[in-house]
């Protein structure tokens, strides 16, 4: 391991940075039947058996017509996962950065990444028209490729070299990413992930990316 301990770091959101998937809390604050329809596509998706793009354009449009106040009620459900503040205060400490990319949505991740002090995030955005869902995505939706290319562009905008891009994540959507990144982790991962990265985390503590990167204090 290098002795130059400027890394960036870039974490996937939902089920890593924060214990939940977004979109199913959203389907949770909207009722119990259109919950249980978007966690078992969110549910096959991750496990790689649907395409990303097309469960998630399926998903958010089954919110057509829902109130954009659903989302201020499942922003308050999500939770950070333990040791994400110590692993983001140490990366930066050293002369990191620490950003995040997610499948997920804008409306959920912003205050989360305000709350942790990420330097950067990219996520999905709703259509909102009226403070209603149309069921639409405005704009290019983050997939498994764009979130390869987010950590390309902070790699690059920072000077980072590949050894010491860091690429965390859980679900099928985070291959290309992991598979990228000079350093890969699987957090509480699916199988398809465990089998494609460099360091599995079974436990829910994201503390445990600094000990990876020979980091730890003490
Ligand atoms: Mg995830």
């Amino acid at each position: 391991m290098s002795t130059d301990h400027r890394f960036l770091v870039v974490l996937d959101v939902d089920s890593t940075l924060i214990n939940e998937e977004g979109l199913d809390e959203i389907a949770r604050a909207v009722d119990q039947e259109t919950g249980a329809r978007i966690a078992s596509v969110t549910e096959r998706a991750m496990r790689g058996e649907i395409d990303f793009v097309q469960s998630l354009t399926e998903r958010v449009a089954l919110l057509a017509g829902v109130s954009q106040d659903v989302l201020a009620e499942a922003a308050s459900s999500l939770s950070i996962t333990p040791g994400a503040h110590e692993l983001v205060s140490a990366v930066q400490e050293a002369g990191g950065k620490v950003c995040a990319v997610s499948g997920g949505f804008h409306e959920l991740v912003d205050p989360l990444a305000r709350e942790v002090g990420l330097d950067d995030w990219r996520a999905n955005r709703f259509v909102i028209e009226s403070g209603r869902l149309t069921g639409g995505i405005d704009g290019a939706i983050v997939d498994g490729a764009a979130k390869k290319d987010a950590l390309a562009q902070w790699a690059s905008q920072w000077g980072f070299q590949t050894p010491h891009t860091v690429a965390i994540g859980d679900g099928a959507n985070d291959i290309p990413m992991l598979q990228s990144a000079g350093v890969s982790v699987g957090f509480c991962a699916k199988r398809a992930v465990q089998a494609v990265v460099d360091h599995t985390i079974t436990e829910r503590d994201l503390s445990q990316v600094l000990t990876l990167l020979g980091m730890t204090r003490g």
